[in-house]
């Protein structure tokens, strides 16, 4: 116990300034001494600056649907203070199906309505309605998503790392951690100028979370980076694009949706590579050119902006939250895959309560969300729940 009774404050580092850690910074900041170590000048430099930012609650499996629901009142209602402008905006999202793509249709229709009850089937006419440029040759139908939503990212990720640090949070950019070597007491953590004493390492290094791991001696969870690219464009003159819904290939091999003035595209790619600064290359935007003039009436001449970013996957695509077995203080918050924007409200009060609490927040809990579906001890065969 510090002076005068109170419980001294945890000492926690954060590896990672991007949405994970900086959410997990805020969330922590409240009730412990936080450090956020950042290896970029700006901590959206990687994937989190590079998202599409749809917030739905129909894609990934049930667990990843589970942690949307459960960030949907922070992102619509963010708490007091924390941010004076929406977070978020109507967006509804269509999933498209050629002939062929019927029957998964049918049977996505089913997965998503089973949580998401106002999801529901539109033909091809009224799938035209909400986007005209949709090919009446190619598309036969969808499934609509009303309550999906556009997030703004850069607000998002602004307003946790000044919450944080209203909270008493420090964030150090331009420090990537070198070494981490276990004590007595806890974790020394190592830079290129210091070394910095912590009781708790929280792994949010996007990518490079199998590598911290094995810094710190821990076993990995089998992390795989893999690109996806996006780019702009210009829709066709005249259309009032704006207005249109997210359009996304019910097998997702292709989507678009408005962006600005613009429409951002992406063939949905998914190539693994080692983690590093992800670069697009011009083969995937013209495959995703290829498939979006096949069921569209669009001839997509130039490019605005093209780019790439890594979504980090473990091999049951969800994410990992949780403290590390046999790695004493050493706490995941890795794997967010294609959903870390989404889900980052839910991820880190989860990632609070149990570092601080030993316990989910109550909410989480009673959908039953906890370490047999989060932790790490599920991806290694050993030490299986
Ligand atoms: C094209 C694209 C579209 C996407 N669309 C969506 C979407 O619509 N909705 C959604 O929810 N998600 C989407 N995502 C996924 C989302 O962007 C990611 O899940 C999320 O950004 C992951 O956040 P993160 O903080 O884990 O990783 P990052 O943002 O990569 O942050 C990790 C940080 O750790 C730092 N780091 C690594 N090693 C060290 C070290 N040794 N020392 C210090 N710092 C270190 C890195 O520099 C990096 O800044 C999309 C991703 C892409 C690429």
């Amino acid at each position: 116990m510090a002076d005068g009774g109170k419980p001294k404050a945890m000492n926690i580092a954060i590896i990672g300034g991007g949405i994970a850690g900086a959410s997990a910074a805020y969330e922590l900041a409240d009730r412990a001494e936080v450090t956020v170590f950042e290896q970029e000048s700006i901590c959206g430099y990687h994937s989190t600056g590079r998202s599409a930012a749809l917030f739905t609650e129909c894609y990934g499996d049930s667990v990843v649907r589970r942690l949307a629901m459960g960030s949907r009142r922070f992102l619509e209602e963010p708490p007091t203070g924390f941010i004076d402008q929406p977070l978020v905006r109507p967006r509804s999202l269509l999933f498209v199906g050629t002939g062929p793509q019927q029957p998964a249709l049918a049977a996505s229709l089913d997965e998503y309505r089973s949580m998401v009850p106002t999801v529901k089937p539109v033909t091809a006419d009224q799938a035209r309605e909400l986007c005209p440029v949709l090919d009446p040759q190619a598309v036969v139908g969808g499934i609509l998503e009303p309550g999906a939503m556009d997030i703004d990212v850069h607000a998002l990720h602004l307003a946790y790392q000044r919450g944080a640090r209203d909270r008493g949070a420090r964030i150090l950019t331009d420090t990537a951690v070198t070494g981490l070597e276990r004590t007595d007491t806890g974790w020394m953590i190592r830079t290129a100028t210091a070394v910095h004493p912590s009781e708790v390492v929280v792994d949010a290094a996007g990518a490079w979370a199998d590598r911290i791991a094995a810094m710190a001696g821990a076993r990995p969870v089998g992390l795989v980076p893999k690109r996806r690219t996006a780019f702009t464009f210009r829709p066709p003159e005249g259309s009032s694009h704006e207005r249109w819904p997210m359009i996304l290939d019910v097998d997702e091999r292709w989507y678009f949706r408005p962006e600005g003035v613009h429409l951002l595209a992406s063939p949905a790619d998914e190539t693994p590579m080692d983690p590093c600064d992800a670069r697009h290359e011009e083969a995937d935007v013209a495959l995703a050119i290829e498939r979006i003039e096949s069921v569209t009436t669009m001839s997509i001449r130039s490019i605005e902006h093209a780019w790439a970013g890594l979504r980090s996957f473990v091999d049951d695509h969800r994410p990992v939250n949780g403290w590390d077995p046999e790695a004493d203080g050493f706490y995941w918050l890795a794997g967010q895959g294609g959903f870390g924007i989404k889900t980052s409200p839910a991820m880190a009060r989860y990632a609070a309560g149990m570092i601080l609490d030993g316990s989910p927040p109550a909410d989480l809990d009673a959908q039953e969300l906890g370490p047999q579906l989060l932790g790490p001890s599920r991806l290694r065969e050993d030490q299986r729940p």
